[in-house]
């Protein structure tokens, strides 16, 4: 279908005057400094993410207002500001009492329950770094990560614990303590661990957050391994910065705001924005401990009348594929602002927004190293599909391109393509690779962080994503990114999803070849082969489109939900497929 290559908004259409209205104006007058003199600091000097999230409000007016609604498979449990205080604190003294000192590494492995938000900011009240893990990973990559981590605890569950835990134990000499959370809220009694409730219990609900400063670790974030083993990303407790202003200016948050992020914790999204940043603008959060469900997602929506809400294209592209019929049978009047990360979002997802949701999805971008949003559209500014917006105020982004020695320097025409880097220095900037300090050396080159993401800037600013450095693909001179081709590809209304991947060729080099998977009610097969092959030569022209289609029922994707470009290749060239530590089990 064609549409045009922009989303106009007008002033009208905001129901709630957004935090970002004057975009230039605003940048010029921002400053790292005034963000953090509008944090409160530790009474005694220094600065915790736990004490502007939770202890702030705790001791003001928020006091019984709901910080989190969980939404359990039976019942829904509300956790409010002063109850996650003392909760937190509890869990603190649990730490203290174990001899779990400042620095020292708390392992999670838990789905989205409760227990594993109070642990997550019990911890940083100790000055415990906190690594969370998704649930959903097997034996291996756990001892992966907590034997690189030196974890010095676990907080899992009794069910992960008997079937991940248990046999990797005696790998973990680090581990001194392991600490269960029983099902259905019953005491766990596992020879050689100690039961969460128990401990909860039996801890002080006062407890005087352990002295942090900004440069102190606050979590320990493995990336997504998209691109090959994951890195163990560090981030400190200053980060709590970027936390605030991007949840202001990126995510729009008001107080009165219900907002869901529908990411799990063992991703960054799900510890930034799942956690941090809607505490610390006092909001409530809506959490679901279940699993994707079309169905019980749009439930969530109206009933629960979340009014921002921060998902991924993969959540998306699911909802699409699901059909329009299901969400138009609930309505989503207090629904005002909704936003995307992950993965480029192609320009049929964010007007599949417009059309079904009533509201266009804003993309925004980010890493697990950049520890928060860094380039975005918001409420305010016009989209234009397919582009990831522009820098947020206190970020300053751009195309950079290497000469001849290897010096790097911003490019200034428009529509240039090359690397995207930022200018080092905001406050969520990860602090080192753990036992990995020459990749981390190589992201920087002066003062530039370098992303590994290849994008362009427009004339207005607005910058696009072309592909990640990886993943680009050259054929017959031409550079292609994958994302381009996906996206013309996911215009045809048969394709749920597509990921592109260059296949060596003695003549041009790389072709163009496409994995696709379908939307419900359409075969595969050799006519709608053709019909796409067809249908993306007319978009993308005969040097760009793929000269090869196959068929899968879904695509390897990442537990973060990315779609894993380097494991079809390696698939489709018979190659080793390197770690696949974090890939989804089809
Ligand atoms: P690894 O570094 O282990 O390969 P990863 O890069 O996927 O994994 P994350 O830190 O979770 O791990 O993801 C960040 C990357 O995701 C970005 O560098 C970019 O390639 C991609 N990404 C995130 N948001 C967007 C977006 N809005 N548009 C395009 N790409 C995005
Ligand atoms: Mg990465």
């Amino acid at each position: 279908m064609d549409r045009p290559g922009i989303i106009r908004k007008s002033a009208a259409e905001l129901r709630v005057p957004p935090n970002l209205a004057d975009y230039a104006a605003t940048r010029a007058a921002f400053s790292w400094q005034a963000v953090r003199a509008e944090l409160a600091g530790l009474p005694g000097g220094g600065l915790n993410i736990a004490f502007e999230a939770v202890e702030r409000h705790a001791r003001g007016p928020l006091r019984d207002k709901t910080a989190f609604r969980f939404l359990g498979a039976q019942a829904k449990r509300d956790i409010g500001y002063g109850e996650l205080s003392r909760l937190t604190n509890r869990f603190a003294n649990v730490l203290k009492s174990l001899g779990i000192g400042k620095g020292e590494r708390l392992f999670l492995l838990s789905g989205r329950v409760p227990e594993l938000y109070v642990t997550v900011l019990g911890s940083f009240k100790n000055g415990t770094v906190v690594s969370p893990l998704f649930s959903a990973f097997g034996p291996e990559p756990i001892a992966t990560r907590i034997k690189l981590g030196e974890g010095s605890v676990l907080v899992t569950t009794e069910l992960l614990y008997e079937r991940k835990v248990e046999k990797i134990r005696a790998e973990l000499p680090t581990l001194r303590h392991v600490l269960l959370v029983g099902e259905d809220g019953q005491a766990t009694n596992i020879p050689g661990t100690l039961d969460f409730g128990t401990l909860m219990a039996q801890a002080s609900d006062v407890f005087d957050i352990v002295p942090t400063d900004s440069e102190d670790l606050s979590l320990l974030h493995f990336t997504s391994g998209t691109t090959g083993t994951p890195k163990g990303a560090m981030h400190v407790h200053g980060a709590v910065a970027t936390h605030y202003a991007t949840g202001r200016y990126a995510l729009d948050l008001h107080a009165e705001d219900i907002f869901w992020c529908t990411a799990d914790p063992g991703w960054v999204t799900g510890t930034s924005y799942g956690i941090i940043a809607p505490l610390l603008h006092g909001v409530t959060s809506i959490v679901d401990e279940a699993e994707f469900d079309a169905e019980r997602w749009y439930r969530i929506l109206d009933e629960e009348k979340v009014s921002v809400w921060y998902t991924a294209p993969t959540a998306i592209r699911m909802l699409m594929k699901a059909g329009a019929e299901i969400a138009r049978k609930r309505s989503y009047p207090n629904l005002r602002f909704v936003a995307s990360v992950g993965e480029p979002l192609n320009p049929e997802a964010v007007w599949w927004g417009k059309e079904v949701l009533g509201l266009p999805i804003h993309d925004n971008w980010w890493q697990t190293e950049t520890g928060g949003i860094m380039i975005a559209n918001t409420p305010a500014f016009d989209i234009k599909p397919g582009s990831m917006g522009r820098p947020l105020p206190g970020i300053e982004a751009a195309i950079v391109k290497k000469d001849a020695e290897g010096k790097v320097s911003p490019v200034d025409t428009a529509d240039t393509e090359g690397e995207l880097a930022l200018k080092a220095g905001w406050p969520s900037m990860l602090r080192g690779y753990l036992h990995n300090e020459e990749r981390y050396k190589k992201c920087f080159a002066g003062d530039w962080y370098l992303t590994g993401d290849l994008a362009r800037r427009d004339a207005d600013g607005w910058f696009w994503f072309v592909g990640r450095t990886d993943d680009v693909i050259k054929s017959a001179g031409h550079l292609i990114g994958p994302f381009e081709v996906e996206s013309a590809l996911m215009e045809h209304p048969a394709v749920a999803e597509a990921g592109v991947i260059g296949k060596p060729d003695a003549v041009v080099g790389e072709v163009v070849k496409a994995f696709v998977s379908l939307k419900q009610g359409f075969e595969a097969g050799e006519a709608l082969r053709l019909e796409l092959l067809g249908h993306a030569r007319k978009r993308l022209g005969a040097a760009v489109a793929p000269k090869e289609i196959a068929f899968l029922p879904s695509l390897p994707r990442t537990r973060s939900g990315k779609i894993m470009r380097r494991l079809l290749k390696a698939r489709e060239l018979g190659l080793p497929e390197g770690d696949t530590s974090t890939l989804e089990a089809g």
